[in-house]
């Protein structure tokens, strides 16, 4: 695979939230074939979605990968396992989310991986988290 960019958004809302955004980090910059070259800052938001639960803590990095979207949903998944992630609502509570938010050039349009993601444009934490991103980039 060529070398590209991979926006990948962390989420939490459960537990040391702060904690878990830092292993997630630190899992991410481990990720083989990849090198996190930037960070946004941390941002809280409220929940989505019809599930009662606190609120999350928020954040993207931009991953330099060689990895494609299907390695790279792997790896995330290993990531939030690690992290003891368990439960299976969707839009529930959980200690860590890893979501591919975009690659800067491929896309993936399956039934378990659409990149990039469905909701990229609509969710304004998400917008301004890449806006971030890539001033940082200069993108
Ligand atoms: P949302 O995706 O709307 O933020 P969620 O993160 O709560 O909701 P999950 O339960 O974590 O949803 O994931 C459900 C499935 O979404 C995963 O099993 C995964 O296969 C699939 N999926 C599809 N596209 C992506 C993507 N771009 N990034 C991460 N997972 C994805
Ligand atoms: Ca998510
Ligand atoms: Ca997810």
């Amino acid at each position: 695979m060529p070398r590209d960019i991979a926006y990948v958004a962390l989420g939490s809302n459960l537990g040391d939230r702060d904690a878990h955004l830092e292993r997630a980090r630190k899992a991410l910059a481990a990720i083989p074939q990849s090198r996190v070259i930037a960070e946004s800052s941390i941002e809280e938001t409220a929940p989505l979605g019809p599930v009662d639960q606190d609120k999350y803590l928020n954040q993207m990095v931009a991953l330099e990968t060689e990895l494609s979207p299907r390695e790279l949903l792997s790896q995330l998944q290993r990531i939030e396992q690690a992290a003891g992630r368990t439960r299976e609502v969707r839009w529930g509570p959980r200690t860590l989310d890893l979501d591919i938010v975009r690659y800067e050039t491929q896309t993936a349009s399956d039934r378990d991986l659409v990149v990039p993601h469905p909701a990229a444009g609509a969710r304004g934490f998400w917008r301004r988290e890449m806006a971030q991103l890539r001033a940082m980039l200069g993108r």
